[in-house]
C-alpha cells in the first residue's frame, strides 16, 4: 500500500505556504474560459482549484515553452517550479516529453526544469465535457507519475506520496498528518466511481477498440481523413495545446549576436515538414490531419511504447472547425 494520509484542508495550505519559500507553486485558479496554472501566493491559496478537471494550459507549456531562447545564457526561474493540481491526463503526457527530450541526446533545457520541478497531482471530480481519458484506457485519477497525489475528501484531503521527494515534502509534518480511517477511504473509491461514471456517460455515443493499433493499421485509405478536415482551418491549435505534441523549429535570428530561437511546430501547417527544396510529403491537408492521428496513435506507441493521446480533450475544445477527435476515431470503427 503506498503511503497515503488524511490532511484538513486548513492544514494543507499551511503547508503550501512554507514550501513558497523555496518552490514556485503554480495552481488551478478559475477564471472565465476555464482554469489556468498560476503563481500562487497568499492572496490566492484560498481559490485553488484542486478537484475539477485540467488547466487550459499542459505542463509543456512550461517545460518546453512555446517561444524561447536557446543560445546564451537562460533566465531561468529563480525557484524550481511546483505544479499544482495536475492531472492524470497530464501526467501520462510526461513519459513522452521524457523520451522526446532525454536519451542520448538529451535536451538541457528540458531535463534541467523536468528534474527541478515537483507535481503534486490531483483526482478528478468535475470533467469537462470534452475529457475522455476512459474511453482511451486512462482513469481521471492519477496512479503513477506523480510526488504527491491529492484527493479531495471532506474537508481535506487523502495525500499519497508517489516518489522519495513527495515523500520528502512531507516529512517533519507528522502533526497534520493522519492515518486514512475506513470512511475517508470509502468516500474515495464512491468518488472515483462516480467520476469514472460521468466520463463514460459523457462519451457513451463513442465505442473504441481496446486495440487502437489495430484500428489505425486498417485506416489509411478511410474517407474520415477528408471528411473531418473538411472543417480544418490549418490553425494549430490542437498541436499547440496537446500536452503530447512536441515538435519544434529552429529559427536564427539576427539582432545585435546571433540567437537561435526554438518554437512550437504543427504538423497541421502546411509549411510543416516542407524540405528546403520546396517539396512536402503531405501537401494535402487531410493527409496533415491524418498524420496527427497517425502520430498520436500509431507513431508515438511504436516509438515510445505509450499512446500519445491521453484523452484530454484539449484539441476538441481549442478546435476552431468543431473537430472531433472522439468522433473521428469512433467514425473509423464502422
Ligand atoms: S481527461 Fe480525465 S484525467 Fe484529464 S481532466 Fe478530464 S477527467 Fe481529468
Ligand atoms: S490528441 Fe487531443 S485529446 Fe489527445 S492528448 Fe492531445 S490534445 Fe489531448
Ligand atoms: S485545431 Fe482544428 S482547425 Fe485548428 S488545425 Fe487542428 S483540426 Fe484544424
Amino acid at each position: 500500500m503506498a503511503e497515503r494520509y488524511f490532511i484538513g484542508k486548513v492544514q494543507w495550505s499551511t503547508l503550501l505556504g512554507g514550501w513558497m519559500e523555496k518552490y514556485q507553486i503554480l495552481a488551478p485558479q478559475k477564471h472565465e474560459g476555464g482554469l489556468f496554472l498560476e503563481p500562487v501566493s497568499m492572496e490566492n491559496l484560498s481559490t485553488i482549484v484542486y478537484d475539477a478537471a485540467r488547466a487550459v494550459q499542459p505542463l509543456k507549456a512550461f517545460l518546453f515553452p512555446a517561444l524561447e531562447e536557446v543560445t546564451g545564457e537562460k533566465a531561468e526561474p529563480e525557484k524550481p517550479w511546483l505544479f499544482l493540481g495536475i492531472k492524470a491526463c497530464g501526467l501520462s503526457a510526461l513519459p513522452i516529453l521524457d523520451q522526446a527530450y532525454g536519451g542520448e541526446f538529451a535536451d538541457p533545457h528540458y531535463q534541467k526544469r523536468r528534474q527541478e520541478s515537483l507535481i503534486v497531482s490531483s483526482d478528478c471530480s468535475q470533467p469537462w465535457e470534452t475529457c475522455f481519458c476512459t474511453l482511451i484506457g486512462g482513469k481521471p485519477y492519477p496512479s503513477e507519475g506523480f510526488d504527491l497525489n491529492l484527493s479531495k475528501v471532506w474537508d481535506g484531503f487523502i495525500v499519497e506520496a508517489g516518489s522519495a521527494r513527495g515523500k520528502a515534502l512531507l516529512e517533519g509534518h507528522d502533526e497534520v498528518l493522519k492515518e486514512v480511517v475506513k470512511e475517508e477511504a470509502e468516500a474515495l473509491d464512491k468518488m472515483r466511481k462516480e467520476t469514472v461514471s460521468k466520463i463514460e456517460k459523457q462519451n457513451k455515443e463513442y465505442r473504441l477498440p481496446a486495440d487502437l493499433q489495430k484500428l489505425m493499421a486498417g485506416s489509411w485509405e478511410s474517407d474520415v481523413w477528408k471528411v473531418h478536415s473538411e472543417t480544418c482551418v490549418e490553425c494549430g491549435a490542437c498541436n499547440h495545446a496537446c500536452p503530447t505534441c512536441h515538435c519544434y523549429f529552429l529559427d536564427d535570428v539576427t539582432r545585435k549576436e546571433f540567437v537561435k530561437l526554438r518554437g512550437w511546430d504543427a504538423c497541421q501547417y502546411s509549411g510543416y515538414a516542407v524540405t528546403a527544396g520546396g517539396g512536402t510529403p503531405r501537401p494535402h491537408l487531410y493527409e496533415r490531419f491524418r498524420n496527427r492521428y497517425f502520430c498520436k496513435i500509431k507513431y508515438l506507441f511504436e516509438n515510445y511504447n505509450r499512446l500519445g493521446c491521453t484523452g484530454c480533450g484539449r484539441c476538441i475544445e481549442g478546435c476552431q472547425g468543431r473537430i472531433d477527435m472522439r468522433a473521428a476515431l469512433n467514425d473509423l470503427t464502422k
